[in-house]
């Protein structure tokens, strides 16, 4: 935290949760060894105040307005990420793109944690695709059933097990438009298949942790998962979609988590302006919410 910035807690009354707009007093004194006394108006007292904040350094349009998602500011969050989260892979237990495919189809509504208590017992009983391929749903419910929803994922995985076996040769294929023809699969898990595991940068998986923290992090105003997608695809550059995925999941389970967000400890902070803060040194955007 820059000395001097005295953080804020914002209000019980959540009165602070609005965008705090600072505007140009009248007139100010201007208290310079120099020229003690002099009085300015308008723009110049509102620069004098500002000089010296956070706000100063705060990325700007050509016009000269505040941008989110300004080259300098995405550098700087990529780069905090990556002092944060410098090795981060994928959670999910796997030895296979079968095997992750699986495991990402079960996450669904769960826990990575609870998905790697399941998936060990499950690939040992069924250790290749075929054995998937040769169950009925209904088989495979009890071993699944502790991800929740366990109908359709066991439907989806056994469905998209025949596809593999019979359409591509038993090989998990390498391509988006053929992943999005099995089962179960969106382009989440697509996504997911193809960067962790064939490492090819194609998208940019949005979970609900990626959900959250672009809201936050004003990456993107959307809240339907394809158009957050295709906002970020637009900032964040194509090397670092499959790294900044792994960051930002990470970043959600450790720090940034949905209802209290440990703003305090977060190396994010002076950069984010979310308005569900629970600890703030800048100013805090009312729209900028998970
Ligand atoms: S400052 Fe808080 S809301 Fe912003 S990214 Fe960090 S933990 Fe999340």
């Amino acid at each position: 935290m820059p000395r001097g910035v005295v953080p804020r807690r914002p209000a019980r009354s959540g009165s602070q949760d609005k965008a705090r707009v600072v505007r140009a007093p009248a007139s100010v004194k201007l208290a310079t060894p120099s020229r003690p006394g002099k009085t300015i108006t308008g723009k110049a007292a509102l620069a004098n105040k500002s000089s010296g904040s956070a706000a100063k350094q705060r990325p700007r349009t050509s016009a000269g307005r505040y941008n989110p998602v300004a080259p300098e500011r995405i550098a700087e969050i990529l780069k905090r990420l990556d002092e944060l989260y410098p090795d981060v892979k994928c959670a999910l237990t796997h030895a296979s793109a079968w095997e992750l495919l699986v495991a990402t189809i079960l996450s669904a509504q769960s826990t990575d944690v609870n998905v790697n208590r399941v998936t060990p017992e499950l690939f040992r009983k069924y250790p290749t695709v075929e054995a998937f391929a040769a169950l009925s749903p209904e088989q495979l419910e009890p071993d699944v059933r502790s991800t929740g929803f366990f109908r359709n994922k066991s439907k989806s995985v056994v469905g998209a097990a025949k596809r593999v076996v019979a359409e591509f040769g038993g090989q998990v294929p390498d391509d988006i438009e053929k992943l999005l023809t099995l089962p179960g699969v969106a382009r989440k898990t697509a996504n997911v298949v193809l960067g962790s595991w064939f490492n090819k940068a194609v998208g940019v998986v949005v979970d609900t942790h990626v959900h959250r923290i672009s809201r936050r992090l004003e990456l993107t105003k959307q809240d339907d998962p394809q158009k957050i997608e295709q906002d970020l695809m637009k900032v964040i550059p194509r090397e670092k979609w499959i790294l900044f995925s792994h960051q930002i999941i990470w970043h959600g389970r450790k720090l940034c988590i949905a209802r209290k967000p440990k703003c305090a400890e977060c190396s994010l902070e002076t950069l984010c302006h979310a308005g569900d803060k629970t600890w703030s040194t800048v100013d805090m955007h009312k729209n900028a919410k998970a």
